[in-house]
């Protein structure tokens, strides 16, 4: 079959408890604008047991169509049956390009189902865009057009690839969560709705859940602030993280911090932002004694605003920053505080 009969661009609308990931969303948000350069739609592929009744949503946030497969089998998430689902739906339907978002379940299931399907993936995108590959082609190397161009950090967030999948299809990608911009919701919207059944058999049922515990959280969602107030190993100590916590607090923003303050021990890993951490977009993002290492600037660069407090004027924060501040934070943030509260 030839590659030119895969058309439309999926992605898996990933749900747990009949509640949507954010990621879902995001993924829709971006299929638009590829769709809109391939002259295509966008389909949402729906798992679950119970879910048809978030189809409305899915249209709501940009999907033409959602393929619903519902079934008990699929009530939590088991490799087995899920990677059988959704490898089903791509045997069926043929899209072009199958996103998925690289949540925990999504890096289960996005390689496993694209080695069944026998086409490449590539792991936690960052960028996504529509393009020729070879993007420079030289000589006589020819160049394929309207190709899916995936970009993510690689060899430890030190160069960033641009990856093609030009031989096989659907082309795959994983996509970080919190990277895509979702669309506004269009109130009322609504998509075409296809069951299918891929049918399951004993083969889906190598694993039994008898229990799942749910982790307790206790931390904000970093993601979803509005204004962030990051620290890092220049704020010295656990305690010392009052001063940001205070600073937080007027603003009414969250605490952060990047992979130095948790390798201390300092703060919980759910607080980290960056390649291995979190990718964040808040309004307002103070970086305060962070360095500015690639890793850490790759997770929130996208900020609206960058204030960077540190007291060696040559750190590499301060090319990424919007206003930046040199000095001692022991004396600065507190200053803030104060001032703020006065205001
Ligand atoms: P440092 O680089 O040690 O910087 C501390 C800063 O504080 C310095 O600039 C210093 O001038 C300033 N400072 C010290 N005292 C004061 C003071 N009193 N007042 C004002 N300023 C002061 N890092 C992340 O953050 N997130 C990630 O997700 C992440 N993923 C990684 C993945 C890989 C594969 C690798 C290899 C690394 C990753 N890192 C990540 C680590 C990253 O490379 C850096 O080591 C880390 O970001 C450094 O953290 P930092 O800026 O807090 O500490």
């Amino acid at each position: 079959m030839g590659l030119e009969e895969y058309k439309g661009v999926y992605v898996f609308a990933q749900q747990v408890d009949n509640v949507l990931d954010g990621v879902a969303f995001e993924l829709l948000g971006k299929g638009k604008d590829l769709a809109k350069d391939l002259n295509t739609d966008v389909t949402a592929v729906l798992l679950g047991s119970g879910v048809k009744g978030l189809a409305d949503q899915l249209a709501e946030y940009g999907a033409d169509r959602v393929i619903v497969v519902d079934d008990p089998e699929l009530k939590d998430y088991r490799t087995e049956p899920y990677a059988h689902a959704l490898a089903s739906v791509i045997n069926e339907y043929k899209p072009e390009i199958m996103l998925v978002g690289a949540t925990a379940i999504g890096r289960d299931l996005g390689p496993t189902v694209s080695a069944r399907v026998a086409t490449g993936l590539t792991a936690d995108c960052t960028k996504l865009e529509i393009g020729d590959f070879p993007i420079n082609a030289v000589g006589n190397q020819p160049q394929k057009h309207n190709q899916l161009l995936m970009t993510r950090p690689a060899f430890g967030g030190n160069t960033i690839a641009t990856i093609a999948c030009p031989d096989n299809r659907p082309q795959m990608a994983t996509v970080r969560p919190g990277v895509m911009q979702k669309i506004a919701p269009v109130k009322g919207a609504k998509a075409e709705v296809v069951e299918y059944n891929p049918g399951f058999t004993p083969n889906n049922r190598y694993v039994e859940i008898l229990n799942v515990v749910k982790a307790v959280k206790n931390t904000a969602n970093i993601m979803d602030a509005k204004i962030l107030v990051s620290g890092g190993r220049g704020v010295g100590s656990k305690e010392n993280f009052k001063l940001l916590e205070d600073l937080a607090e007027v603003l009414g923003g969250t605490v952060s911090c990047s992979r130095a303050a948790v390798e201390n021990g300092w703060l919980p890993v759910d607080l980290q932002v960056g390649q291995t951490g979190k990718t964040v977009r808040p309004q307002i993002y103070f970086a305060i004694g962070i360095s500015g290492a690639i890793q850490h600037v790759a997770g929130m660069e996208d900020s609206d605003l960058i204030i960077a407090i540190n007291k060696d004027e040559g750190a590499p924060i301060f090319d990424v920053a919007d206003y930046g501040l040199v000095g001692d934070l022991n004396k600065i943030v507190p200053a803030l505080t104060k001032a703020l509260k006065e205001e």
